[in-house]
């Protein structure tokens, strides 16, 4: 076991006659402490398998250092650094039988006798409940069971780290769901420093111990799950994490008041004086669907009228599709609310935006210049945890 970290890393894929190049992953900097879960997550192409292949030694590192344990493995082969790999297509031979596809491994990269062998395959077995399964070949396994199998050829070697990457997304939801919280306590069972890659920002939230939020190459934001969820450092940290999307709308600030197309929205002159904005600044609101209220009395000062387009009943929330007046029709912003649907499409309903719960971003940079209050005594940090 050992704490991984990763100095100012990018890799830049240059073609023959091609001199820019791409550039893959961008000076990204991140440690993942010894025994740690860390979540790379982000849209496809922003880098993450880049990164994690990088790590494995199966691709160069063009800047920057990868380290594990107390030594630089830039330039130490595959074979030679003690880490197990974990991909989506589980790579298993088809020819062999369970106990003999974990068992290679093992074969291939140390010395034991084959009777250690014989015991460190059956307790991984075990562990993984697919014990009574080592005499069967892949082809009559389920999904299910071959990425357990090929999860128990990984954790055989007793590796310094895991790397895993989408190793569930060809499972179904419901499997993928039940191997999700499996992992995770497999993962906390054996305390092996692991870097798991996924594009989906549920696996991202409900797994990690902190989740590293890649985008065009570039580190966005490194923190716990809800510390990236609440307290997001920019807006696309903002809008990639969350299920329904945070809301957004686009303004100017006059004075104490952001105007946008649909609303003007009043603040307070205490907070708007603590966030030093310059007046006339360009400004996105941010609001997740939960933190709107429906409410036809609500005094609140932004307080608005909104019509309802749709709701979509998931049963323990509902989803409500609004539109402000004289917005273009694909403008619809989300609330949710909970239990039985109060309102139907073609409803007019008041929406209000609590002020504690408002996010604010600068227009050009993205960058958060108020996250949400949360109700908590301690620091966000540590409310977050
Ligand atoms: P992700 O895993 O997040 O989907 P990748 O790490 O696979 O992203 O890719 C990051 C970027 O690098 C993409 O723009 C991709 O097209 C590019 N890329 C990946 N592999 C290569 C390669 N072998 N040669 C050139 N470009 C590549």
């Amino acid at each position: 076991m050992a704490r991984l970290e990763l100095d100012d890393v990018t890799k830049v894929y240059r073609g023959d006659d091609d001199e820019a190049g791409v550039v893959a992953v961008d000076d990204v900097s991140v440690e993942v402490p010894d025994g740690d879960f860390l979540v790379l997550v982000g849209p496809s192409g922003c880098g993450k398998s880049t990164t994690l292949r990088m790590i494995a030694g199966l691709e160069t590192v063009t800047a920057g250092e990868v380290t594990l344990g107390d030594r630089t493995i830039n330039d130490v082969s595959a074979q030679e650094r003690d880490i197990a790999m974990v991909f989506q297509s589980y790579a298993l031979y088809p020819h062999k039988t369970v106990r003999d596809n974990i068992a290679f491994g093992l074969e291939e990269s140390t010395d034991r006798s084959d009777g250690e062998i014989a015991s460190a395959v059956e307790e991984v077995t075990e562990l993984m409940g697919i014990d009574d399964l080592l005499d069967r070949k892949p082809g009559e396994l389920s999904g299910g069971q071959q990425q357990r199998v090929a999860l128990g050829r990984a954790i055989v070697r007793d590796p310094d780290a895991f790397l895993m990457d989408e190793p569930l997304s060809n499972l179904d939801a419901k499997l993928r769901a039940e191997m999700r919280t499996e992992l995770q306590h497999l993962q906390e069972q054996l305390g092996v420093t692991t870097v798991y890659v996924t594009h989906d920002q549920t696996e991202a939230m409900t797994m990690g111990d902190r989740i590293a939020v890649l985008d065009q190459g570039e580190l966005q934001q490194v923190g716990t799950p809800l510390e990236c969820y609440h307290q997001p450092n920019n807006l696309f940290v903002a809008g990639f994490i969350g299920e329904p999307s945070m809301n957004v709308f686009d303004g100017h600030l006059q004075t104490t008041e952001l105007v946008t197309d649909s609303f003007t929205y009043s603040f307070s002159a205490e907070s708007v004086s603590d966030l030093d904005l310059e007046d006339d600044s360009e400004l996105v609101l941010g609001i997740r669907p939960e933190d709107i209220e429906l409410g036809e009395h609500s005094t609140d000062e932004n307080r608005f009228e909104a019509e309802v387009v749709v709701v979509e009943p998931m049963g323990n929330e509902n989803i409500v599709h609004l539109q402000f007046d004289d917005t273009p029709t694909d403008d619809e912003f989300i609330a949710t609310t909970e239990g039985v649907p109060s309102v139907s499409s073609g409803d007019r309903v008041g929406v209000v935006f609590p002020e504690a719960a408002i996010h604010l971003f600068e227009a050009d940079t993205g960058k958060a210049v108020k996250n949400r209050q949360l109700s908590f005594t301690g620091t966000p940090a540590e409310m977050l945890q």
